[in-house]
């Protein structure tokens, strides 16, 4: 047998006294307690009224036998055989309490004690048919003695009197009735008891099991669920927990993702950087070694600037802290400050930059995130326009109450099927277009991080607006954001 700790016994014991399964049954007995006691209460109040009624009313009966039958002579009481039990006492005293005559099982001097109260008691409480009873109690309700008292009548005044007792409940019926009351209050109580810890026991394993549960979820591990079939409460309980756990695991897992992919990013370029830097250390070069290492290392720097503040704003957007400000804001404004900005790119690229109609058309939003959308939108237009003739252009217009920015390109074009995925992090068509096989840019290909796009898709849906992408393999891609007009 192994034997426990005092201090994991105390521990043990202080978990249970604290238990709800504990208070539970501790309240629903002092309940069926206070409940068993005034019931019995009031049962044995009853019962033993009508058991003492009883027995006054055949003792009253008995004297009134006794009146008629009764002869008292120099010698004694002589008692008709038939009216007095043997435990029955009888007792005559004069005017003064004296005793004149006894009859029954009783000393003289008990008799005289209690010819002395009865006397008292009818003096004390005259009752409307002269008639006095009492209740001798002693040590058991067994030999309690109830008397009745009534005046000898000689003439207009009372010469004496008549006291007449027997045991109040000759059959022991008051000590049966108390026994069985409070027996049975005890039996049901302990009933009750047991009874109640089985039940709070069966209704609170269901929380010990997602207590247990709750214990055995890692800081990496999320995939535990409680599958609970019940319906009842706890069964819910249980499933929006498995719900929760849901949630966080998949968050968790975006987090997980999004810190494998920063990294991953970040590592194609700074091996790079290492490269050109450890190549041209390595030995002496000429001017025109070291500009085009510098030249590549600048590049990768950039691209770094770029992605570290595209992560910046992403980890901001999970982390709800991007402070966003509603006021007015005029989208062709917008466009064409993007289009002022990114002209020089453009043309570097030999893209052209086109404005089409850009009539006023006023949102609420955030200025600022509305002019990184735009420049998102129409650098991916610079980056992937293709072709002799390559363009982009933007237009704005209202329509059915919403205001709506176009970005078009007539570049390569985006497959159906990559079109659902355009918005995830770090999602890229072609990932090995955008690097050559050594892993630096590639001057045929655009070097991208694919956060631009879900950054748009944020700030999108941060305005309560949708995104749309319409694409034509060969053709060209136009983007379309629309948000509510004002
Ligand atoms: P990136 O930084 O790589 O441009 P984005 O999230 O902006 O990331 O874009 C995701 C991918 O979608 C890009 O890598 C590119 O393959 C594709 N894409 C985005 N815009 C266009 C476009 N205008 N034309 C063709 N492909 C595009």
């Amino acid at each position: 047998m192994r034997i426990q700790k005092p201090a994991a016994i105390f521990r043990r014991i202080s978990s249970i006294l604290h238990s709800i399964r504990f208070r539970l049954v501790m309240w629903f007995s002092a309940i069926l307690a206070l409940v068993l006691v005034v019931f019995s209460g009031f049962i044995y109040a009853n019962q033993r009224r009508d058991i003492l009624g009883e027995s006054e009313f055949s003792l009253e009966r008995k004297m009134a036998a006794l009146a008629v039958s009764l002869s008292i002579t120099g010698e004694g009481i002589t008692v008709p055989n038939g009216i007095l039990q043997n435990s029955d006492i009888l007792i005559f005293t004069d005017q003064s309490g004296q005793v004149l005559a006894s009859h029954g099982s009783i000393l003289a001097q008990d008799s005289q004690s209690l010819a002395t109260y009865a006397t008292q008691e009818f003096e004390n409480r005259p009752s409307h048919d002269n008639v006095t009873s009492w209740m001798q109690r002693s040590g058991s309700p067994r030999t309690n003695y109830i008397f009745v008292t009534v005046p000898l009548q000689n003439g207009p005044r009372p010469s004496g009197l008549a006291i007449l007792g027997s045991p109040a409940d000759p059959y022991g019926l008051e000590s049966r009735l108390l026994l069985t009351l409070a027996g049975g209050s005890l039996v049901t109580l302990v009933i009750a008891l047991l009874g109640g810890f089985w039940l709070a026991d069966r209704a609170m394993r269901p929380v010990r099991t997602i207590t247990q549960a709750a214990r055995s979820i890692g800081e990496t591990d999320l995939s535990l669920r409680l599958n609970m079939k019940s319906k009842d409460e706890l069964g819910e309980l249980a499933n929006t927990f498995d719900a929760m756990l849901g949630r966080l695991q998949a968050a968790f897992e975006r987090q997980r993702q999004f810190v494998a992919d920063a990294s991953h990013e970040l590592r194609t370029p700074l091996t790079i950087v290492n490269l050109e830097t450890s190549r041209s250390l390595a030995s002496p070069r000429k001017p025109d070694e070291y500009r085009h290492a510098l030249s590549i290392i600048r590049s990768e720097n950039d691209f770094m600037t770029a992605l570290v503040n595209d992560l910046l704003i992403l980890a901001r957007m999970d982390a709800g802290q991007a402070a966003m400000e509603s006021q007015p804001v005029d989208l062709s404004d917008v466009a064409l400050e993007t289009l002022e900005r990114l002209t020089p790119l453009a043309t570097r690229n030999g893209v052209r930059l086109e404005a089409g109609d850009l009539p006023e058309v006023r949102i609420r939003g955030d200025r600022k995130y509305l002019v990184q959308m735009v420049t998102n939108l129409v650098d991916n237009g610079i980056k992937y326009a293709g072709g002799q003739d390559k363009e982009v252009c933007i237009e704005t217009g209202a329509s059915d109450g919403s205001a709506w920015l176009h970005v078009s390109d007539n570049g390569p074009g985006i497959a159906p099927e990559y079109l659902s995925h355009l918005f995830d992090r770090f999602y890229r068509i072609d990932q090995a277009r955008a690097r050559s096989d050594d892993g630096s840019a590639d001057s045929q290909s655009p070097a991208g991080s694919g956060l631009g796009l879900s950054i748009v898709q944020w700030i999108v849906r941060s305005h309560g607006g949708e995104i749309k992408v319409n694409s034509q393999v060969g053709a060209g891609t136009t983007f379309e954001v629309r948000f509510k007009a004002i």
